[in-house]
């Protein structure tokens, strides 16, 4: 016996989303109940001092290693969460969600852990070490027509017809709870954070750090888009939820052309700044990490250390944490960065 299916329900912003979406933002106890959760289940990642960044802008800069987490991204830490809470008339029928890559490996490594079925639907053009992930931990991965919006097409269509839960990424308060719980570890750690910088695709990070480190100390949290995905960028200094055109950046991790109405709320008036770097400096940023540091990070993840660099002075003698937030870059992206510079 499957469960009851669900048809999508007026939306406040440009995505698609279902009556079990529960619009409400969380709040910080509900990190802290995240907290019960993750812990659980996921090891704390570690904070380590880069001396490469701290040397460049003259500041203590730590990275706080989420590419450590199994997955090589934070997002895990969310999905661990919506999975372990997630209602039990979805349980038959598993969750399903589309994803260029990091998304879905978080939703598949929870429904492995809660047994869970998963389908994700993928792009065309796949990180192809992410599609190979995903399968690895059981879940049926479909490529789906061009681009992301066609495969978010499909898992929306499935997840009507069959009655999947659909993991909308973004507009679920379990995800954004579970990612902050990596702000309460750094403030554990790390209780004098002058700064931190996180990547903003759809937002969750950034608004888990809003939640955290914003709520709970004196921390700035700075926000970074993609120059050529800035969509979220623009809605929030604009105020509005309008999609941008298309997205035309190599970090597919933040390669997000709508703002999100749960994290967009979050961010809002909390978030000190959201900023914009260009593909240039992001795989300048990999690229250093990668040569100085021997660390390997994703696109996504060098948007937050290029903003950091480029603050240069601004930061003398501060306290910056800047979240590693990926390490699963495709080769070929890499090769190719190490070769151009
Ligand atoms: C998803 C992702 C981001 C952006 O996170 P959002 O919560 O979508 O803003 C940044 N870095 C990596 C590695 C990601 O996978």
């Amino acid at each position: 016996m499957s469960g009851p299916t669900y048809q999508p329900v007026e939306s406040p912003d440009a995505t698609t989303v279902f009556p079990y979406h529960d619009l409400t933002p969380p709040t910080t106890k509900d990190v802290f109940r995240a907290r019960r959760i993750v812990s659980k289940y996921l090891p704390k990642t570690p904070l380590v001092r880069s001396e490469l960044l701290s040397e460049e802008l003259d500041a203590d800069v730590y990275l706080k290693r989420e590419d450590t987490l199994p997955t090589g991204a934070f997002k895990v830490r969310g999905g661990i969460t919506l999975g372990a809470r997630l209602d039990d008339e979805f349980r038959e029928q598993g969750l399903i969600a589309a994803s260029t890559g990091n998304h879905g490996q978080s939703v598949a490594y929870a429904g492995r852990e809660f047994g869970l079925p998963v389908t994700i639907a993928v792009p065309d053009d796949p990180n192809p070490g992410k599609v190979r992930s995903m399968e690895r931990m059981g879940a049926t991965v479909e490529e789906r027509g061009e681009g992301y919006d066609a495969a978010r097409e499909w898992a929306e269509n499935q997840a009507a017809e069959k009655g999947y839960r659909y993991v909308h990424s973004a507009n679920e308060p379990d995800l954004v709870a579970g990612v902050g719980t990596a702000g309460l570890e750094v403030l554990d750690e790390l209780p004098d954070v002058d700064t931190v910088f996180c990547p903003v695709g759809g937002g969750s990070g950034a608004a888990g750090y809003c939640l955290t480190l914003g709520a709970i100390s004196d921390a700035r949290v700075v926000g970074v888009q993609a120059e050529g995905a800035n969509a979220v960028y623009r809605g929030f200094h604009e105020g509005h939820l309008d999609p941008g055109d298309g997205t035309n950046t190599t970090a597919e991790g933040i390669a997000s052309h709508v703002p999100f109405a749960l994290t967009m709320e979050i961010m809002r008036g909390r978030l000190a700044d959201l900023e914009t770097v260009n593909d240039d400096e992001i795989w300048d940023a990999v690229v250093a990490m990668f040569r100085e540091e021997n660390i390997t990070i994703e696109g996504a993840s060098g948007a937050a250390i290029a903003a950091a660099l480029r603050a240069g002075d601004d930061l003398a003698g501060q306290t910056v944490v800047v979240p590693t937030s990926g390490r699963n870059v495709a080769g070929d992206k890499l090769i190719r960065a190490l070769e151009e510079r």
